[in-house]
């Protein structure tokens, strides 16, 4: 088992004219460069990799990401189509990886891009979310903020020297967060309490539906006669939890329970609308998921 670090830059609709031209909903977000940086199992850097994208869909660099990334119009001329340049990056890769991301865009972004393309993803089933694992490793977890890379650098006194929103050089830093994290506990102990951030990023994390009923008819019958499954295997949820209610009694909160991936939070809204009640589901995964 390997840790590579990853970092994506992409690109998306530039605006036009008349307005921002549509984004297609399948792609929001096209790849234009692919960095990574494998980790020894010291989580020392061994090896990089860059890889820059030639876009299908979205073929002018959008402003904003133009100046983010300090990336031209040429130079997207110039990479691979996506899936030559995946390729490129699952063979760097290698076998039994974990890709490690600051944050959860960058794998859902490299997930829609492969599908998008109908692209083998069997390759990544294990992603690590740096992020999370640095707000509790470094911050006890009692900050949910959403700490930035430059912010953990900082926090962590690691040097920057090294300009950011450059797909490598971003990679480059969260790989020495990880390595500043771990050797705080010893690589193996270190290793050892990874296990609960890691993810598939692949599992259908949540789930939401509505339904209208006569107006005040009674909230907790309502919820518990929905049919309550999990997003990501389907089966039927359990539980003994009562239903939690906000003072006005139109929002709730149920935890109920899947075998496979543990307590589920299922949110519940309600509105009224023309004569009825109108009830708001949407049930999340814990994260991170129990079982990895
Ligand atoms: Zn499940």
């Amino acid at each position: 088992m390997s840790f590579v670090v990853f970092d994506l830059e992409w690109n998306s609709a530039a605006p036009g004219k008349a307005g921002t031209s549509e984004n297609l909903p399948e792609l929001p977000f096209e790849i234009i460069e692919i960095g990574a940086v494998k980790l020894s199992a010291a989580i020392e850097p061994l090896a990089t990799f860059t890889a820059k994208v030639r876009p299908q869909v979205y073929k002018k660099l959008n402003k904003y990401i133009a100046r983010v990334t300090q990336l031209s119009q040429e130079s997207l001329s110039q990479g691979d189509p996506f899936p030559l340049a995946l390729s490129k990056f699952v063979d760097f890769c290698g076998e039994d990886v974990i890709l490690a991301s600051w944050g959860l865009s960058d794998p859902q972004v490299l997930k829609q891009n492969m599908d998008f393309y109908s692209l083998d993803t069997s390759f990544f089933n294990k992603a690590l979310n740096l992020q999370v694992f640095f707000a509790n490793m470094a911050e006890g977890g009692q900050n949910s903020q959403q700490r930035s890379i430059e912010y953990a650098l900082e926090f962590l006194n690691i040097e920057t020297e090294l300009s950011f929103h450059d797909a490598l050089n971003d990679a480059r830093y969260a790989g020495r967060i990880l390595n500043a994290l771990l050797l705080k506990k010893g690589t193996e102990e270190g290793k050892e309490t990874l296990r609960p951030y890691l993810y598939d990023p692949f599992l259908q994390r949540e789930k939401s539906w509505q339904t209208a009923v006569t107006a005040g008819r009674n909230a907790e019958a309502t919820i518990r006669e929905q049919e309550f499954t999990c997003p990501a295997c389907q089966s039927l949820l359990t539980t003994n939890e009562s239903i939690i209610s906000n003072k006005k009694q139109r929002r709730w909160s149920w935890v109920l329970n899947c075998e496979k991936h543990g307590s589920l939070r299922c949110a519940i809204n309600r509105r009224r609308h023309e004569g009825k009640d109108i009830y708001y589901f949407k049930l999340s995964l814990p994260y991170p998921p129990k079982g990895y």
